[in-house]
């Protein structure tokens, strides 16, 4: 296990403090060692969970996995082409396409959680930074002025006291943290139970793509995992009781209807209700809430998971660049405004396909297939249905970007999209990977550090910034400036020639301007990130709107 047992303590003072080393907090300690960040990582057990939970994850979430460090075959996925919703009383009633891939990464996979997390935390071992410990329980949090003191508690009955300039609670639905900072988790549980069923299947014969049966006595999804392995959710009828459901005669009896359940052997099973909470803030003064402990969802567009990595994305970095006095501390304000709208719309997304899942009733269920099926003959409806425009962009409303203009290809506080390029050692790779780990400024078809003054360009690195030209294809690099060729044509269409994009760690697109206006985007840019004191000195540009954080 990676998780280190035995005799070692944790470090009496750090600078980040994760609490929960599940597949959120893991990847935030992986993204905060990337960064260079001293963190400690606990969990009040070593091993990782093994109930039957996340088997979904998007493009979006691959990509985070992809920044954290993890290679694309670290764990073992399914793609998933399609998923199909059937009616007993009309057959097929509405289908998603997630074929093809966004930004690099597969539109849907599936995969076994377990394998994720050990991936995670063999990434996370790698990194100098980062101390992993298992069997140290949060009890208590005492936070100071520029500090948090937590008390954690070892498995001899031990108190020990960490103290860290800032702590993540990611540790899970029941937070400990959470409690501890007074937060609400505001929201509804739902009234019926499900049992999850993951089995593996002998013969490899599992279906290739996700169903939902919305039947309204036994609403059924069930879809492939890596491993030969199927999982089906199964909704209980009332009066049905969890042992009952849960036994083997009874679980042959539920999946027979797919395959003779003497060729699957049930590796997991699992009864849970569901819920929809949110918190009211995920953060409160030095103390950060992610993941679980910040948000959950019902499963039914499997975002859970996908939620708490954006979190991991959007925090880490902002707060490697404040320890590292690269931007000001009231950038970390703009984690709630940026993560909290997008979580809370995830989550009403996941309770509309939960009324579509499971109808009450016969007639309720007739009329919403029956509708959706309608909607389905429209073009623009169902490509409203079909290409997962329901899926709630994430693009910011308000944070850390300055204000985007109507018009634009690319959206100031959405996501810069990857494709692939070769670098100047005819290294062919995805573009986040060319971006690094800094704040870049990306020059479409210019060299980014020929409209700069000296001056800016020392402002722009001390920000943790660096430089970076994209070329057409078949381009060679022709000045000192770090040089992509963008490959299939798939980012210098995204704006005019001459154009600088800052792009933040997380890869939002923080600002673009034309090459012209290259000294007053950098200032800008020091602006939002509180580090405009620093260089006000050496700047001799005039700014006319200073922009500030949208709030
Ligand atoms: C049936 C089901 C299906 C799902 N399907 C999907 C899906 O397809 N896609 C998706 O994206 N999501 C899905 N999810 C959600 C997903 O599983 C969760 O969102 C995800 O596991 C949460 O990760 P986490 O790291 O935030 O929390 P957890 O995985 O719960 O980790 C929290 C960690 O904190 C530790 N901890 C707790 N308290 C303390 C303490 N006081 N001190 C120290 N350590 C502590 C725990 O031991 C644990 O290791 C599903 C969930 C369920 C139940």
């Amino acid at each position: 296990m990676n998780n280190k047992k035995g005799t070692e303590l944790p470090p009496s003072a750090v600078d980040v403090l994760v609490v929960g080393n599940g597949p959120v907090g893991a990847t935030i300690a992986a993204l905060l060692g990337r960064y260079g960040v001293k963190t400690l990582v606990l969990d009040k057990v070593h091993e990782v969970v093994l109930m039957p939970r996340a088997i979904a994850l998007d493009n979006e979430a691959l990509r985070i996995l992809q920044l954290a460090g993890l290679s694309e075959d670290a764990f073992e996925k399914i793609v998933i082409p399609e998923v199909k919703m059937h009616s007993p009383v009309l057959g097929q009633f509405s289908r998603a396409n997630t074929a093809g891939c966004i930004d690099g990464h597969p539109k849907l996979v599936t995969f076994y959680q377990p394998d994720l997390e050990h991936a995670m935390r063999n990434q996370v071992c790698g990194l100098k930074s980062v101390t992993s410990l298992g069997g140290f329980e949060l009890e208590h949090l005492v936070e100071e002025s520029d500090a948090v003191v937590a008390f954690v508690r070892d498995q001899d009955g031990r108190l020990h006291s960490v103290r860290a300039r800032y702590l993540v609670g990611a540790d899970g639905a029941s937070s400990r943290v959470r409690a501890l900072i007074g937060q609400e988790f505001e929201g509804q549980t739902y009234a019926e139970d499900w049992l999850i069923v993951d089995a593996r299947n002998r013969h490899q014969s599992a279906i290739d793509h996700v169903e939902f049966i919305c039947d309204p006595r036994r609403p059924t999804p069930h879809m492939p995992a890596p491993g030969g392995r199927e999982r089906w959710e199964f909704m209980l009828r009332p009066g049905e009781s969890r042992e009952e459901l849960e036994s083997p005669e009874s679980i042959a009896r539920l999946i027979a209807s797919w395959i003779d359940p003497q060729e699957l052997e049930v590796e997991r099973k699992a009864v849970y209700r569901f819920h929809a909470r949110c918190c009211n803030s995920f953060s409160k003064g030095r103390v950060f809430l992610a993941g679980d402990a910040a948000h959950i969802t019902p499963p039914f567009v499997g975002q859970g998971l996908v939620a708490g990595l954006r979190d991991g994305a959007n925090l880490a970095w902002k707060l490697a660049w404040v320890l590292r006095s690269q931007a000001a501390p009231s950038i970390l304000d703009t984690y709630d405004i940026e993560r909290r709208p997008h979580a809370q719309a995830m989550i009403d997304l996941a309770k509309f396909m939960g009324r579509l899942v499971m109808p009450r009733n016969k007639i309720v269920a007739f009329f919403i297939h029956g509708l959706m099926r309608l909607l389905a003959l429209a073009p623009a409806t169902r490509k409203y249905f079909e290409q997962l425009d329901i899926k709630p962009k994430n693009i910011f409303k308000n944070g850390l970007f300055v204000r985007h203009q109507r018009g634009d290809k690319l959206v100031r506080g959405s996501l810069f999209p990857q494709a692939w390029v070769r670098n100047t050692q005819q290294q062919i790779q995805l573009s986040d990977d060319a971006l690094g780990h800094s704040l870049s400024l990306v020059g479409f078809g210019v060299n980014p550090l020929s409209l700069l003054s000296a001056a800016e360009v020392f402002s722009w690195i001390k920000m943790g910034g660096h430089f970076l030209q994209i070329g057409p294809c078949g381009q060679r690099a022709d000045s000192a400036c770090d040089f992509i060729e963008d490959l299939n044509h798939g980012l210098l269409p995204l704006a005019a020639k001459g154009t600088l994009v800052a792009i933040r760690p997380d890869r939002i697109i923080m600002h673009h301007a034309p090459g012209t206006e290259a000294g007053r985007l950098v200032r800008d840019c020091l602006i939002l990130m509180g580090s405009v004191d620093s260089t006000a000195d050496n700047l001799s540009i005039t700014i006319n709107e200073p922009p500030r954080l949208r709030a």
